[in-house]
């Protein structure tokens, strides 16, 4: 499916915090929450006008969001953004850890700072938030009338979570540890009704792959590594961040899915092999 679906009001009366979610991916699930009832907290570091443009519209279309400034990879920065979302909207039921970059080298041309930044952001971004969401959802307990969960927590993660993706050390490394932080983290939650689960996106149209697909021969380059012939767009990801956040998915917790339009299916051994 290539548009628009809609889940009807599955989120009615959530409060959910998107990183990161000022453009690509985070921004289309921060409409898609809120377009499901969720009110929802657009985590941003930098660009406010795109924040508060996207939350006009969100407000425009019926719903409820604000902006909340944050750099995910500082302690501080993060547990300010979370006292400030709980103090607007009483509570939180869904985290959605979006917030990620890319800064690519070989090893022998990657710096620290190229490393730390990418991990900082990707990974530590990433506990970080999940650490706060967790005391909050601990401290409230299952949301009756809301959820029959405790809380929610989506990690955005990548198919190079699992395919080596070479000149692209540190992001690959930052993904794989996200897969396991997370299924740590739903197997030691599950007893207190929080889920844990990834979203590996493959290629999406987005600002961080622009090269990748923003010419009619780099597309084609790029389909050859996507069975099901099309690029990814960020509503494909979006949908799937609705499932996950809604008690359609109560029984799924330490699950990743990849939404990739099959290119972890090793598509080479189509004919080769
Ligand atoms: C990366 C994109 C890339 C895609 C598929 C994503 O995680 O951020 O740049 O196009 O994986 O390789």
């Amino acid at each position: 499916m290539n548009g628009h679906a809609s889940f009807g009001q599955i989120l009615a009366g959530q409060k959910a915090l998107v990183t990161g979610a000022n453009s690509g991916i985070g921004a289309s699930i921060a409409r898609a929450l809120a377009e499901a009832g969720a009110s929802v907290a657009i985590n941003y570091v930098s660009n406010p006008e795109k924040t508060e443009t996207l939350v006009a519209e969100i407000h425009e279309a019926g719903g409820t969001a604000i902006g909340v400034q944050a750099d995910v990879s500082q302690e501080d920065q993060v547990q300010t953004m979370f006292k400030e979302v709980i103090d607007a909207f009483g509570t939180l039921d869904i985290l959605v850890n979006n917030a990620g970059l890319q800064r690519d080298a070989y090893i022998h041309d990657m710096s620290i700072e190229d490393w730390n930044f990418v991990i900082g952001v990707n990974l530590t971004g990433q506990f970080l938030c999940a650490r706060e969401a967790v005391r909050e959802f601990m401290h409230r307990k299952v949301h009756r009338g809301c959820s029959c969960s405790a809380g929610k927590i989506i990690c955005l993660s990548s198919v190079h979570d699992r395919i080596p993706w070479a000149g692209h050390s540190n992001y690959a490394a930052s993904k794989g540890g996200v897969m396991l932080l997370m299924m740590t983290l739903a197997q030691e939650l599950a007893v207190h009704k929080i889920r844990v689960n990834s979203i590996s996106p493959g290629a999406i149209k987005t600002p961080i792959n622009r090269m990748a697909w923003e010419t009619p021969e780099a597309e084609a380059d790029l389909l050859k590594l996507i069975p099901y012939g099309r690029v990814g767009n960020v509503e494909d990801v979006a949908h799937a961040a609705v499932w996950l956040s809604s008690d359609l998915s109560d029984y799924v917790t330490g699950t990743t899915l990849y939404i990739d339009g099959g290119m972890t299916l090793y598509p080479g051994f189509h004919e080769g092999g």
